[in-house]
């Protein structure tokens, strides 16, 4: 029998058999409620003398069917939203009010709180009879500062909006507005790192570890709520961490409020899926939140055709045989990216999807060669910044383009949106732009959808280096970096090594930095280093300055070489 849910204490046979009938009827796509599903819920109401409610999924079945009070009705938990931010539920809740009011604050906190498509209250006249209807759907933060939009009361019987364009183009413009948001706070989440109880330094290199990837979840737009350390003898096969560990987090992760546990290693399918199945948490990997970065930052077709390949390789083995656990396994952070829409796809979708996608990228690997050599050099001067996460990458560009303005898309066509102004001492200006940092035991699968977010640097002018002068790993990521710049091609680009948070270490250590070649030690938040550098790079420019196109870029090098 089907289940009816909430307020059902004393209901007679009557009134059940009035509820279940309910549950047959179906709703198109294309329309908000059809006159037959509103006869229903009217007759239940009668029946009960209670608001009657259907949780109309968008497949058209009625998933809930829920009796309230005769003023208000309380939703069935629905468990938490783990559909991709920008989108809803995928359910909109039709139901009665029995004595002429319009929608409550009750009905629109539900809409907003559960993310519904859409709420609808029919409205009865004194004979119980529907007399008008009205609806609230969500929309995208505006100035009056409303999240919901409401419609009528209509009169009963004048036409709906069609339901399935109207949703998905709400989708359509959140989506939009979520990738303009400068600060994105995609949820809060729990990160966990697992690690064997080795030695004494276990716990150190655990913290280490951690805090980059908390660092990395931060630049992914999440908040970050709880940091959770288990050292065992040896990880668990099945859930990585012990099982009573598992449900400690899951029961936290309620108290907090988060709804995403990171692991800060990579799990294999079985335990991504193992621990998906014990939780309604979205779970995510390392490897997937880089990719999520990534999603972000790749700005080129190329960039984005290449991460959203990267992100389906890596879910299809992880896709569960059931249609129903695809997304909390598929998507990143909220299901974002570039393949955003289509995260949440079958085995065989995706399969097709990554033919598809491969085909693409050879074709478009063939363009942009083309591009690049058409591309003028005649624009201003862009420095790149790049380096470690945690460096101080961000910190830097704020102080060095200060509140400037986000330079304007046109004029920067070819540069992604983090790009900014640096105003020269002279009165000219430069393009100073952000990377995605490097990143400390990077998935070796995942370089070239790492390389494809550095696609927009290519033609940069100058790389700004910029290194944690007080971090113990200092010297190898000097090396390392060294590595990289090589292998993404940018190691012809002049660079200079920004050595940052000078305030974080000894007088010596300092003296010893200062005499490096090729570098500068500033501290981001000290506004006389900033200047400074300023002025470093203002010189290195006007040294480096735009060769025409034949000029071998030797001459460009060794031009930019005895300038540091
Ligand atoms: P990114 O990952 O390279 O972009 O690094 P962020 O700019 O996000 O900075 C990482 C952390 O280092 C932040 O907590 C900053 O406040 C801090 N930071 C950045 N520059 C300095 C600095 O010069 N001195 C000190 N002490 N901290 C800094
Ligand atoms: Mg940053």
């Amino acid at each position: 029998m089907p289940e009816i849910y909430g307020n059902v204490t004393g209901l007679g046979p009557q009134a059940h058999k009035a509820l279940e009938r309910i549950y047959r009827r179906r709703v198109p796509l294309d329309r908000i409620a059809t006159p037959e599903l509103v006869r229903s819920l009217v007759e239940a109401s009668r029946e009960t003398k209670r608001q009657v409610g259907a949780l109309v999924h968008r497949s058209g079945v009625v998933d809930y069917v829920v009796v309230g009070t005769a003023t208000g009705l309380m939703l069935p938990d629905i468990g938490r939203l783990r559909a991709a931010e920008g989108r809803f539920r995928a359910l909109r809740l039709v139901h009665t009010h029995l004595y002429g009011e319009p929608l409550t604050r009750d009905d629109l906190t539900d809409l907003t709180r559960l993310r519904l498509d859409l709420v609808s209250a029919v409205i009865l006249d004194a004979e119980g009879e529907p007399r008008s209807m009205s609806w609230a759907y969500n929309v995208p933060s505006r100035d009056d500062g409303k999240p919901y939009d409401i419609v009528g009361p209509v009169p009963y019987g004048h036409p709906q909006p069609n339901f399935g364009e109207l949703i998905a183009s709400l989708e359509g413009e959140f989506a939009k507005h979520g990738k303009t948001r400068a600060v994105a706070k995609d949820g809060r989440a729990i990160l966990v790192h697992v690690g064997l109880k080795k030695n004494s330094r276990s716990a150190d290199s655990a913290r280490a570890s951690l805090a980059e990837l908390a660092a990395l979840a931060e630049t992914a737009g999440v908040e970050v709520v709880e940091q959770v350390i288990q050292l065992r003898d040896q990880i668990d096969p099945k859930f990585v961490v012990g099982k009573g560990k598992l449900e400690e987090i899951i029961l936290k992760a309620i108290d907090v409020d988060a709804e995403t546990l990171i692991f800060d290693q990579e799990l294999s399918p079985s335990q991504a899926s193992g621990i998906a199945a014990q939780t309604d948490l979205k779970v995510l990997d390392r490897t997937q939140l880089i990719l999520d970065i990534f999603a972000q930052r790749a700005e080129s077709v190329d960039g984005k055709l290449q991460v959203e390949l990267a992100q389906l390789k890596y879910s299809l083995p992880r896709l569960g045989q059931k249609d129903d656990s695809l997304s909390r396994l598929t998507g990143g952070i909220g299901g974002r990216g570039p393949g955003e829409t289509k995260l949440e796809i079958g085995r065989r979708r995706a399969r097709e999807r990554v033919t598809r996608l491969e085909k693409e990228l050879k074709h478009v690997a063939k363009k942009r060669d083309q591009q690049r050599r058409k591309r003028n050099s005649s624009s201003l001067p862009i420095v790149a910044i790049v380096g470690y996460t945690n460096a101080g990458k961000s910190t830097l560009l704020n102080a060095l383009t200060g509140a400037d303005v986000l330079a304007e898309n046109k004029l920067f066509a070819t540069l992604d949106t983090r790009a900014r102004r640096l105003h020269l001492p002279d009165g000219s200006y430069a393009v100073v732009t952000d990377t995605v940092g490097f990143i400390r035991n990077m998935p070796k699968d995942l370089f070239t959808a790492f390389r494809a977010t550095f696609e927009e640097i290519a033609d940069a002018d100058l790389l700004l280096e910029v290194v944690d002068a007080g971090s113990v790993e200092r010297e190898e990521h000097e090396k390392t970096t060294a590595k990289l710049l090589d292998e993404l091609s940018l190691d012809r680009i002049p660079r200079l090594r920004v050595y940052n948070k000078a305030d974080s270490i000894t007088e010596e250590e300092r003296t010893a930095l200062e005499t490096e070649p090729n570098s500068i030690l500033v501290s981001a938040l000290d506004r006389d280093s900033v200047k400074r550098l300023v002025d470093r790079v203002a010189f290195v420019l006007s040294r480096s300055a735009r060769v025409p196109e034949e000029t071998s870029e030797d001459a460009r090098n060794e031009e930019a070489e005895s300038a540091m």
